[in-house]
């Protein structure tokens, strides 16, 4: 059975007090489902986070990281540094990291390579923009992304990387796409598994959906049979309606 995950993607938001102030929120809450809790702070407050949560069920993840294993690479923080502040998970290819740090496939695919090699679990986003789904191209963009960034991995690579499918036009704009919309394009996220990989690799690799998921069309959207949780941004900022997402599984 894959796994049902709801991670909460902070972005550049909490300070180490806010951050403080948000993880006792959350240390509140209660998860009355089977799903994974993930959330990504800041990486100046991973530590701080990870310290806090450490005997909880919450997970502490990263949001991005730099593919070399150390060097002259000014601002960059490594899978090894990661890892040293407890972290063993991360989030690549984010549409915000793509549009403003002009992060492509390849590069992509350089720190997909470095996370596997340090035992890292990602999350893997992709997504196309308004413009591909007023042009019918979404499946194709799609499809481009996660083959020139995923397929030239050995099929046992997958037990480590979740797939996040965020269409650009949802992220941060209060527009969702639709629960069928999610649950077409998720299905041709699995079919392109399966015919990459196989039906094992396909049915085991979950798939989130994100962009402008809220208390209120959580439980619609997760409902989709292929579906199995969401990448959270704005509500995951607030502790009472990133959990009531968690618990609309
Ligand atoms: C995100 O940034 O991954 C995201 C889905 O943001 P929001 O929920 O705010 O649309």
């Amino acid at each position: 059975m894959r796994k049902q995950i709801v991670a909460g993607n902070w972005k550049m938001n909490n300070d180490l007090a806010q951050t403080e102030t948000l993880i006792s929120a959350l240390k509140a809450q209660k998860n009355t489902t089977g799903a994974e809790v993930m959330i990504a702070p800041t990486a100046t407050n991973l530590w701080q986070a990870y310290t806090s949560l450490k005997d909880s069920k919450i997970e502490v993840i990263a949001q991005n990281m730099h593919f070399a294993e150390s060097g002259a690479y000014t601002g960059e923080i490594s899978a090894k540094m990661l890892k040293s502040v407890g972290v063993n998970t991360v989030i690549l290819g984010h549409s915000e990291r793509r549009e403003y740090f002009n992060e492509n496939d390849a590069l992509l695919a350089q720190k997909v390579n470095a996370a596997l090699a340090n035992g890292m679990r990602i999350i893997f986003c992709f997504g196309e923009e308004l413009a591909d789904r007023k042009s019918g191209n979404e499946e194709q963009v799609v499809g481009n992304q996660i083959k020139n960034a995923l397929f030239h991995l050995e099929a046992a690579a997958f037990k480590n990387i979740v797939l996040a499918y965020e269409p650009v036009w949802a992220i941060g704009t209060g527009e969702t796409a639709s629960p069928e919309q999610a649950q077409d394009m998720h299905a041709f996220i699995r079919k392109s598994l399966a015919d990459k990989y196989g039906n094992d690799v396909a049915n085991e690799t979950s798939i989130l959906y994100g962009g402008s998921v809220k208390p209120a069309n959580a439980q619609e959207i997760f409902s989709k049979p292929d579906v199995d949780g969401g990448l959270i941004g704005g509500a995951a900022l607030n502790a009472d309606d990133f959990f009531a997402i968690v618990n609309a599984f």
